[in-house]
């Protein structure tokens, strides 16, 4: 159908709906919006829990028990059934809601026209008939017919699995035509791959091409990460093991040790649920979903949960300048012309600011170079200045808003010169060219405007406009006030143009890089962010190492990184430099250079492939489509929320909300948090677990008297897992965090220390245990009190551990150490109540026999946790000394040359 045919049957024009009638058409199509994936029901996420070799283990024995007639462990076993059951359903419900609540932070926006204004409205709000604008990067919001498309090319592979983005042009096809020769269509998932373009929506949500084709776009993703799997791997091996062992120990109980059959299996059975790490992949996953919602709290949004893993290991931060170390809030201060150099004044987007040349005022309208300035300023500008009550806003890039705010200042009215100036074709801006161009329609014939990067523009001058006429151009003197300005930190852009034929409808490359005349510079100040400062410092003493990889002039750049502190005294490469260099000398420059300036895309691909073959493990920032290959590429991919193109968000890890640097470094530290927070789950899981099955493999083994019944070693496990494991998920970071160097690439989460550590916990506990034992002994206690001591006393131990352990790189014996944090107070008061009703309630003294406790009992008890956290201590603190006097000293050249 032809372009206005659609119009009209949809009811619109060029310039969208009113409000009103948009409201009324969203409530009858309703949001465009996919259906997403049909969650698994509370039911089936349930029973889910009971899948588990653990729950097998304990149906067996509950079902053999019940078959022996021992109705008191029957009980006992079903209540440790449920209660893994609930706390496991508990806990993944959890995990789950907080990614979902981040996935509903990346809702996508999109530019629709609507009353004849351009806005930025949620994608979901879009209706049919509404005009949606496409750029490059664009994720197409919905189905379109095109009524303009200006270079458009749109990457359709989602929906035709063509890898090669199809061009797009307004003509009607035929309307048998496929669906990837429909050129004259955008279909709702496509990306923009480059140019421009508008069309009228035809159809939204589940009537689009891929809600016909799909319902599972926004499918939940699977809480599982490499780590996770590997975790969950592990957890079945250790369980496996373990039913191995258990099997060895029953043996041993009926033909050695002259066990009855029923209770060999009941010790057994105590074994195995003592032993098997049950609740360990859940309190992992757990771990990581806080670290996810920290993040997101600090505006880091994670697209792919194993990056939470991979940023605490980021040895290098690969950044943009301009909006992520920079505010990017721009202003003019100065211009430069044939005539000579005027200021600016005035403070941000405020429109009131006069120009002065010497000092003295000057009125840019009379001023006919300014003048044309000024007009070149507005019409080879995309974004628009909204002022309401004095206040003005810029939509759009901020370096084109504030040349509209110059031109305001300067007399211009921005809409009215566009009003009668009208354009008639552009070449849009894109970091590769580094300018852009518009032809416009003027009272002296068409001109193509011209404004970009100064050594770009000079290059396509042939002579400078002056008040006294055209003048020829000078290089030296022009290069001469670009570096002045760029030395001060300024954003230096040059202005030019040239009459065109009237025949002229189009632009073209070739047309417009030549015979141009230049009209002047402009300065532009986009202060550093504050708090980027404070988190490069952060990064220096962290060992990571930072790049400045950015589009701008080289001088601008190293001012900038100056006034940040990114490097003592940096020397800056340029985009051309890099060009010149093999792999081998790029992999030197990469790791020794800190700033890279006028540099293209293709630059940053090239910088990570480097700074990877070095072993580095690096992240990196980006927003446009051209940054898509190399935020693939990074270990981390950072995109910016704000001014990030879809398609960039697409290609990377983490989306920054704020676009701030400081935002990265926030979420590196985080990142650092949950890998030693899920250090600090192993390291106390394993041990207690280890702990309490040594402490029955011994006892059989040596014939000894049991010193805890197979039924309180469930109840332990049950208590102490739920009250005290998780609450290592929710550790703050540890002081130090960030002044220690990022941990070894691919290194193993159970290294040989936490082997040795797990060992030799393991190890105390049962001797603990025994102590205790061999104590109630000597005091004459019959062995029902002796094992209430014991159980109390295993408790106590995981305890103390458990302080211990939440301090993995320093000593726990601080003040704060000891204090602990809301939520291992609140596992310990449960704890605590658990024991006091274990020890003392009339009730379950039945059921799992004990006895009431003295004052001296319980000193005891408390003694044994005690003595294990000093001797924990003291190997912290004896393996620290050996460990750094043992270490070999980092090698610098993978961190980077820029640390002192
Ligand atoms: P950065 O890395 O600082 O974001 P860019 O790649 O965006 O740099 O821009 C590189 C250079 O291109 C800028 O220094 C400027 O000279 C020029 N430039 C940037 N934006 C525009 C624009 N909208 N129109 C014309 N030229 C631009
Ligand atoms: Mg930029």
């Amino acid at each position: 159908m032809d372009a206005e045919a659609a119009l009209q049957r949809l009811s619109s024009s060029q310039h969208g709906l009113s409000s009103e009638d948009a409201a009324r058409r969203l409530s009858a199509h309703g949001p465009n919006r996919l259906p997403t994936a049909r969650r698994r029901s509370v039911l089936t996420r349930f029973l889910g829990q009971f899948h588990n070799v653990l729950i097998y283990v304990l149906l067996a024995a509950g079902a053999a028990t019940l078959l022996l007639g021992h109705l008191s462990d029957s009980l006992v076993i079903a209540g440790v059934v449920l209660v893994n059951a609930v706390v496991g359903f508990i806990q993944e419900g959890r995990a789950e809601r907080s990614i979902d609540a981040i996935r509903a932070m990346m809702n996508p926006r999109a530019g629709v026209m609507r009353a004849g204004h351009r806005g930025n409205l949620a994608a979901e709000d879009i209706v049919p008939g509404d005009i949606v604008l496409l750029e490059a990067g664009d994720r197409v919001p919905a189905d379109l017919r095109l009524l303009r498309a200006h270079n458009l090319t749109i990457d359709e592979a989602v929906l035709t699995g063509e890898s090669v983005a199809a061009t797009k042009q307004i003509e009607p096809v035929r309307a048998d035509a496929a669906l990837g020769d429909r050129a004259s269509m955008a279909y709702s998932g496509s990306l923009v791959a480059a140019g421009h373009g508008l069309g009228v929506v035809v159809g939204t949500g589940r009537d689009t091409q891929i809600g016909r084709i799909s319902t599972m776009i926004g499918a939940v993703e699977s809480l599982s990460t490499p780590l996770m799997r590997a975790m969950d791997r592990f957890a079945r091996q250790v369980s496996a093991a373990i039913l191995g062992i258990s099997a060895l120990v029953f043996a041993i109980a009926v033909l050695w040790r002259d066990y009855t059959l029923d209770s060999a299996l009941m010790v057994v059975v105590g074994l195995a649920v003592a032993a098997i790490p049950e609740g360990l992949p859940a309190v992992m996953t757990i771990t990581l979903a806080v670290g996810v919602r920290r993040m997101a709290r600090r505006n880091a949004i994670i697209r792919r949960l194993p990056a939470v893993e991979t940023l605490g290991a980021v040895s290098v931060i690969c950044s943009d300048k301009t909006g992520t170390l920079t505010r990017n809030e721009m202003t003019v201060r100065g211009l430069y012309t044939a005539d000579g150099a005027v200021s600016v004044e005035g403070v941000g987007y405020a429109t009131q600011g006069d120009f002065k040349r010497e000092g003295m005022r000057l009125e840019p309208a009379a001023d006919p170079v300014l003048s044309r300035l000024l007009h070149a300023a507005v019409l080879c500008n995309d974004a628009q200045l909204h002022t309401v009550d004095g206040a003005s806003t810029v939509d759009g890039d901020p370096m084109e808003g504030a040349l509209l705010v110059l031109a305001v200042k300067g007399g211009l009215d921005p809409a009215r010169a566009r009003a009668d100036y009208p354009r008639r074709d552009e070449i849009p801006f894109d970091a590769r060219h580094r300018y852009m161009a518009s032809l416009n329609d003027t009272d002296g014939g068409p001109i193509i405007y011209v404004k970009g990067a100064p050594e770009r523009i000079l290059d396509m001058c042939v002579d400078v406009a002056a008040a006294a006429g055209h003048r020829p151009l000078d290089r030296a003197t022009w290069d001469a006030a670009t570096q002045h300005a760029a030395a001060e930190g300024q954003r230096v852009i040059a202005l030019a143009c040239r009459h065109a034929a009237d025949s002229e409808a189009r632009l073209s490359p070739e047309r417009v890089e030549e015979g141009l005349t230049l009209l002047g510079l402009v300065g532009l100040i986009d202060p550093a962010r504050s708090e980027a400062k404070e988190a490069v410092r952060e990064c220096r003493t962290a060992g990571i190492a930072l790049k400045m990889i950015t589009g701008d002039h080289a001088e601008t750049a190293r001012a900038i990184a100056i006034q940040l502190a990114l490097a003592d005294d940096p020397e800056v490469i340029t985009g051309a430099e890099l060009d010149q260099m093999d792999d081998a000398t790029l992999r030197a420059t990469a790791a020794a250079m800190t700033v890279f300036a006028r540099t293209s895309p293709e630059h940053k691909l090239r910088l990570v492939s480097a700074l990877q073959a070095n072993g580095s493990v690096v992240a990196m920032t980006g927003d446009g489509v051209n940054d898509a290959p190399a935020l693939k590429r990074a270990d981390i991919g950072v995109a910016m929320g704000g001014k990030g193109t879809e398609a960039a968000k697409e290609a990377s890890e983490m989306v920054l909300a704020d676009d701030n640097f400081a935002t990265i470094v926030a979420a590196v530290r985080e990142g650092r948090t949950v890998y030693d927070n899920l250090t600090k789950v192993l390291a106390w899981t394993l041990p207690t677990n280890g702990g309490e099955a040594l402490t029955i493999i011994c006892a059989v083994l040596f014939g000894l008297v049991l010193p805890v019944t197979p039924i309180q070693i469930l109840w332990v496990n049950m208590v102490t897992a739920v009250a005290l494991g998780l609450t290592l998920a929710f550790e703050p970071t540890e002081p130090g965090t960030m002044r220690r160097h990022p941990r070894a690439a691919g290194a193993p989460l159970l290294s040989g220390r936490l082997v040795w550590r797990i060992m030799f916990v393991s190890v105390l506990m049962a001797a603990g245990a025994f102590g205790v034992q061999a104590i109630a002994e000597t005091w004459g206690h019959d062995t029902e009190t002796a094992r209430t001591m014991v159980v109390n006393a295993l408790v106590a131990m995981e305890v103390f551990y458990l302080f211990s352990v939440r301090f993995i790189h320093g000593t726990s014996l601080t003040f704060p150490g000891l204090l602990g944090t809301p939520a291992v107070l609140s596992g310990l008061a449960g704890v605590i109540a658990c024991q006091l009703a274990f020890t003392y309630a009339a009730p379950l003294q039945a059921i799992f026999e004990t006895r009431a406790l003295s004052l001296s009992d319980l000193l005891a008890v408390a003694g044994a946790g005690g003595i294990l956290l000093v001797v924990v201590e003291v190997e912290k603190r004896l393996f620290g000394l050996w460990s750094r006097g043992h270490r070999p000293e980092r090698s610098r050249a993978t961190h980077g040359g820029n640390q002192k």
